[in-house]
């Protein structure tokens, strides 16, 4: 049986792997054949892929909740503490890590240096965010108000301006205007009061029109599923169930069978993902712009950020493993490489979220309990490879804007880096969309996003990798410091005993 599960693991590889390949095949033969595509006619092309991404989704709420609320439930409060402190040194360890490799790679390669900033092409619109607002939102989105909801959606803030036009009537002094004595009207800038009837008013009547610019603070949703509330929530649910004894067993039963089902129907699911992957690829390769934009500086920017990765995911996780575990690395990031290829794919930690638990438990044999803990939590607030992104980017807008960032600037860019990593979600391009806050923080023009805007898709796909790599690693290593302390998993037949 072993054998045989693990044949079909190898298969499962071959088939991702040999998705993106192909993807990448079919994109440029569609691209070279038909040429631009219209909307309509990519959205087609796209659509067994955007069907990967929704079976994706659609799993990641009851497996979440319910394989969370079961493992915390079987731990006992100290052990859920080391497990959670070890976590969250992890990832604020290897996130700095990331953000420093970055600065360090800038600083060698130097991207967007000695150009002229006129030369460059922009593609859409930068978006907006302010890192207070990110910061809040991160814990607005802890706290839902509503679990029901935050099963559907997340929570942004937004800022809405409404510009209004206002008469106003002002007295003004005569001194500031002219009086035309001949239409005995009085004129202060470009207002004219024709109520003027002596030459030497004191104080003259003028009506003006003024542009009032009125800023709302408002809660966005994000419409995507509030991973981190559900996590919270089942992570509070977990603790207090496993000091109830005997009477939490019915919910405990429940979970542990809704996140054994849940994984099942995934099972079934995970078939169909190369054939998601490779039609994903493929409509993204024909959306594409143009590709002369990879020559000259922005295809410097894109190969130091994919540099970054690959020193990052290849060479400086696998040590971290390594020094933590004396386990070989390469081994265990073999067993993940379905998630990484799901990762490259579907853009997403989050869409990807099944398929990594799977790796871990079935491939690397990492207990459920930990993996359920840290890869829901590191899918939406460990992303090393989104920090170090944001660093070369900053840099590579800092040098086309000939602008010298000091000490102190990089300092902040590191912190700001890191806490837009923090704050971006799970999915396609969140990260571009917090760089926002690394740019305002140190001054750069935040319209200058448009010059990277157009490589970003595919960077995207290959930071998901790393975030996706660096939660696994993280899973294996508090696995490996945690193994000792955890309980035996319970087995069939002994329910009795189990939850006290
Ligand atoms: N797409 C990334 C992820 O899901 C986030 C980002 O960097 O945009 O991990």
């Amino acid at each position: 049986r072993q054998c045989s599960e693990s044949i079909k693991e190898n298969l499962l590889l071959v088939l991702l792997l040999g998705s993106v390949i192909f993807g990448c095949i079919l994109g440029f033969s569609v691209r070279a054949l038909v040429g631009k595509m219209d909307s309509r006619k990519i959205m087609y092309l796209q659509f067994p892929g955007e069907m990967m991404m929704r079976m994706l989704q659609m799993l990641i709420l009851p497996l979440i909740v319910s394989s969370l609320i079961a493992g915390i439930a079987g731990l006992d409060a100290r052990t859920c503490g080391r497990m959670g402190l070890r976590t969250l040194v992890y990832f604020a360890v290897t996130t700095l890590m990331a953000v420093s490799l970055g600065i360090i790679l800038s600083y060698i390669i130097r991207p967007g240096a000695n150009s002229k900033k006129e030369e460059f092409e922009r593609y859409g619109e930068a978006a907006s965010a302010h890192s207070v607002d990110t910061f809040l939102d991160l814990i607005r989105n802890m706290f839902p108000d509503n679990l029901i909801l935050s099963c559907f959606t997340g929570y942004r803030s937004d800022e809405q301006r409404s510009v209004r036009n206002r008469t106003i009537i002002e007295k003004v002094p005569y001194n500031d205007g002219t009086f035309n004595e001949t239409l005995g009207t009085y004129e202060t800038s470009g207002v004219t009061d024709v109520s003027v009837n002596s030459q030497t008013p004191a104080l003259v009547t003028i009506t003006k029109v003024v542009q009032e610019v009125k800023v709302t603070h408002k809660g966005g949703q994000t419409g995507q599923i509030n991973v981190l509330g559900l996590v919270v929530f089942s992570l509070l649910m977990g603790i207090v169930l496993s000091r109830m004894e005997k009477k939490a067993k019915p919910i405990y039963d429940f979970c542990n069978c809704l996140a054994e089902a849940t994984m099942t129907i995934f099972i079934y699911f995970i078939w169909y993902s190369p054939v998601g992957i490779t039609f994903l690829i493929a409509g993204k390769i024909v959306e594409m712009e143009d590709f002369g934009v990879l020559v000259g500086q922005v295809g410097v920017y894109f190969l130091t950020v994919l540099t970054g990765l690959f020193i990052h995911g290849m060479m400086v996780l696998p040590l971290i493993f390594f020094v933590c575990t004396r386990q070989n690395p390469y081994k265990f990031m073999l067993g993940i490489s379905q998630a990484a290829f799901t990762a490259f794919g579907t853009s997403s930690s989050s869409a990807t979220m099944p398929v990594t638990l799977h790796c871990l438990e079935v491939n690397n044999k990492v207990d459920p309990r930990v993996s359920t803990f840290v890869i829901p939590v590191g899918a939406t607030i460990n992303m090393d490879g989104t920090a170090l992104y944001e660093a070369v980017a900053a840099l590579f807008i800092a040098n086309v804007n000939n602008m010298a960032m000091d000490f102190g600037q990089i300092i902040t860019i590191s912190i700001t880096a890191t806490a837009a990593s923090i704050g971006a979600a799970g999915v396609p391009q969140a990260g571009l969309v917090t760089m926002v806050i690394v740019l305002s923080a140190v001054g750069l023009p935040v319209d200058d996003i448009t010059l990277i805007l157009v490589v970003d898709w595919f960077l995207d796909r290959f930071r998901t990798m790393t975030n996706v790599t660096g939660d696994c690693i993280g899973a294996g290593i508090v696995y490996h410091l945690s193994k000792h302390e955890l309980p035996p998993l319970r087995e069939e037949g002994k329910d009795e005993e189990h939850i006290e």
